[in-house]
């Protein structure tokens, strides 16, 4: 086993960013694990399929991943999905199919192949608690909804896409409510893992705590 770092956390608390900084860092693999989540809930949008209907069709979408600069690239039945992924209404329909036990299992395989021979950072919803069980480094990374929301609104405007603040944060809630209430792995902190709460950390503040944690478990 690679040296392995999990962040769990809701929506929008930052583990994405802060997960690419210590990967940059340290010269660790990222593996996010939404992407994959969101490339199953884009087939299954552009498939139409009904909440009824995820688990048959979910058999019909092949995830795998690749990396491009460093930079990881889902891809959805050989086509390269990231310019989609990244919307609103894919992250709720993820949020939607992602409690599904074939969806899950077929995306926890792929997350544990990756994770098993390279020293990684991954972040995700139930990788300290299910996924990566024995990761040496576990954070729970969390904010006050206002400011994750506002932190997504940022990034979205910034990208020039529409969107309204208090939809944001509405959605952001109702994402958390699911996840978090859902029968199977559901988002909790692990037993093991360090809270952080970033609503007043800059980027570089969390990302210097977890590599000290790293540091800590005696990993340069
Ligand atoms: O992190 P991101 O917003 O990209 O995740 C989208 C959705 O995918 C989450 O709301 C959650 O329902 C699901 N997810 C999950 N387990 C993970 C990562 C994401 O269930 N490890």
């Amino acid at each position: 086993m690679g040296f392995n770092i999990a962040i769990d956390g809701p929506a929008g608390a930052g583990k994405s960013t802060i997960a690419k900084k210590i990967a940059a860092k340290k010269g660790y693999i990222y593996v996010d694990t939404g992407a994959m989540y969101r490339a199953m809930a884009l087939y299954l949008l552009r498939e139409k399929a009904t909440p009824d209907e995820i688990d048959e069709k979910c058999k019909g979408a092949d995830i795998t991943i690749g990396y491009d600069n460093g930079e990881q690239v889902v891809y959805l039945n050989g086509e390269n999905v990231n310019p989609y992924i990244r919307t609103e209404e894919v992250g709720r329909m993820a949020s939607v199919s992602s409690p599904n036990p074939r969806v899950r299992k077929k995306l926890v395989e792929l997350q544990q192949k990756l994770a098993a021979d390279a020293d990684v950072v991954m972040d995700g919803r139930d990788i300290g608690t299910c996924v990566l069980p024995d990761a040496q480094v576990k954070v729970y990374l969390t904010a006050d909804s206002h400011e994750r929301a506002l932190r997504r609104y940022k990034e979205l405007t910034g990208k020039g896409e529409a969107c309204d603040l208090s939809t944001i944060e509405k959605d952001i809630i109702e994402r958390d409510h699911q996840d978090m209430t859902r029968e199977i792995s559901p988002l909790k902190q692990a037993q093991d893992a360090v809270l952080i709460d970033s609503s007043h950390m800059s980027i570089d503040e969390v990302a210097d705590a977890i590599i000290a944690l790293c540091a800590e478990c005696g990993k340069k």
